[in-house]
């Protein structure tokens, strides 16, 4: 992980937050390269859960919602994690990960292995961020920042079914932020006190959920497999019957094998019909399907749920490499060209030749409004490249004295380090297509 977080600094991807005066634990800032990369990777799930589908529409509700809300969801009494403080080393754990956290003590062991170790009992900790609405400290309202964006989609099924020209089955997406008072330190990005989440909640006839829950559990693994997470990092994991949320029939969490070992990276529910009669109930509107014979039921839900800060660091893992090449070490981000910061870089290979530049900047000025490309004319051109490398662009496209003779170019492939002319012409045209081939990690898979 120290790699990774290395990278991430050195790079722009991810800095540790108010850094100046002495940092927020698991709080992250997100560098120039971090946002590009977690823009595309929302890209691509809204791509495909909304654009590439008929049966699935977008919406984007309020962090802040009405109390009442996560009273009749359960987030009042319930979204609580249980921990446990060691009197001796002073140190807080979650009771039900004790098995993969560390004591304060040195040598390093489990909470509660050591004879010192003096663990409190299990107390219940509410995760939710509560603030005011209003003026006044004492008069305010008290309300809560959402620790996740599902129940702004469930009390507005009303408003979007009524719309969306759908039935069931149909879904409902959203991308964004949720938070959480996360009181065990985090692991880098992976456990945070704000991220962002992308959930999709499908809403189906009663009798066609579990087969919609086996469908979305294998259609999410397709997902994180297509943008290139190895195959053998990756493992659907059913949850044991006493592990189930109180509104959970079926669960299966999609695991990373992170640097932490196995560990949630998306979960997949059957939620039943539990958040719709539970909003019904409270509210005293119906959230129910009415069929055109006047026929009504409460649709169940299948939710798949994922952190878009969770599924960056699952990329970063994934892409990872280091390698020896003529000697010389090379750090390399092997991410699938969709989700690459940047695609392309354009490098005249002496910066200070009028003519490469020139040619160089024409190149840029013509790509720059389709793709997310970079020019640099900086330094020696194997710095350039390992830049480049680092930050993971797929190709690198090098003008070069051929190119002011017969207007060529080098085209150089991230992972392969294939070189190959083509004509600046076609330059274009070459790039978008390489950049729409399939791609899978050529890491061995081990
Ligand atoms: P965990 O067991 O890891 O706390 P969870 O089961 O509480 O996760 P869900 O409520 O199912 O998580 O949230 C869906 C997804 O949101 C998770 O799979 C994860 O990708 C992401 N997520 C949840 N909590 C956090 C967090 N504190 N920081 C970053 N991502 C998170």
């Amino acid at each position: 992980m120290e790699k990774i977080v290395s990278l991430c600094k050195r790079r722009g991807f991810v800095f540790p937050s108010s850094e100046i005066y002495g940092g927020l634990g698991s709080s992250y800032d997100y560098g120039h390269y971090g946002v590009l990369l977690k823009d595309n990777i929302k890209q691509r799930w809204l791509s495909a859960m909304v654009q590439e589908r008929d049966d699935i529409v977008a919406l984007d509700s309020s962090i802040i919602l009405h109390s009442d809300v996560w009273q009749a969801s359960g987030h009042v009494g319930g979204f609580s994690d249980p921990l446990v403080d060691c009197k001796f080393c002073k140190k807080r754990f979650r009771a039900d990960h004790l098995e993969d956290s560390q004591c304060g003590q040195r040598p390093s062991k489990r909470p509660g292995e050591a004879s010192d170790c003096d663990l409190t009992e299990a107390r219940h900790f509410n995760l939710m961020f509560e603030t005011r609405v209003g003026a006044m400290e004492e008069t305010g309202v008290p309300v809560y920042l959402r620790p996740e964006t599902a129940q702004g989609i469930f009390i507005n099924f009303k408003n979007v079914a009524g719309i969306a020209r759908r039935k069931p089955p149909f879904g409902i997406a959203q991308v964004g932020k949720s938070f959480r008072n996360e009181i065990t330190p985090g692991n880098f990005i992976f456990r945070t006190l704000e991220f962002e989440q992308m959930e999709m909640e499908f809403f189906v006839p009663p009798g066609e959920a579990e087969e919609w829950y086996r469908y979305w559990v294998d259609e999410r693994y397709a997902w994180h497999r297509r943008y290139g997470i190895r195959e053998s990092h990756l493992r659907i994991r059913p949850h044991e019957a006493d592990e189930l949320s109180h509104y959970s029939s079926a669960t299966s969490d999609i695991e990373y094998l992170f640097p932490i070992g196995w560990s949630e990276l998306e979960g997949v529910a059957n939620r039943g019909d539990f958040d719709l009669t539970a909003h019904t109930n409270a509210s005293g509107t119906k959230l129910e399907w009415v069929e055109q014979d006047g026929s009504r039921y409460t649709p169940h839900v299948i939710e798949p749920a994922l952190g878009v800060n969770r599924s960056m660091l699952a990329f970063l893992v994934d892409a990872y490499d280091e390698e020896v090449v003529a000697d010389r070490d090379r750090t390399v981000l092997r991410l699938h060209p969709q989700l690459a910061p940047v695609k392309a870089a354009i490098l005249p290979l002496i910066g200070k030749s009028d003519d490469m530049t020139g040619r160089a900047r024409k190149l840029y000025e013509e790509l720059r409004p389709l793709i997310s490309v970079e020019y640099d004319d900086g330094g020696q051109i194997g710095r350039r490249y390992r830049r480049q490398d680092e930050i993971g662009t797929p190709y690198a496209l090098t003008i070069d004295e051929q190119t002011i003779e017969d207007d060529t170019i080098t085209i150089r492939e991230r992972d392969s380090l294939a070189q190959e002319r083509i004509s600046i012409a076609r330059a274009r045209e070459h790039l978008l297509d390489r950049l729409a081939e399939p791609w899978s990690s050529p890491r061995v898979d081990a």
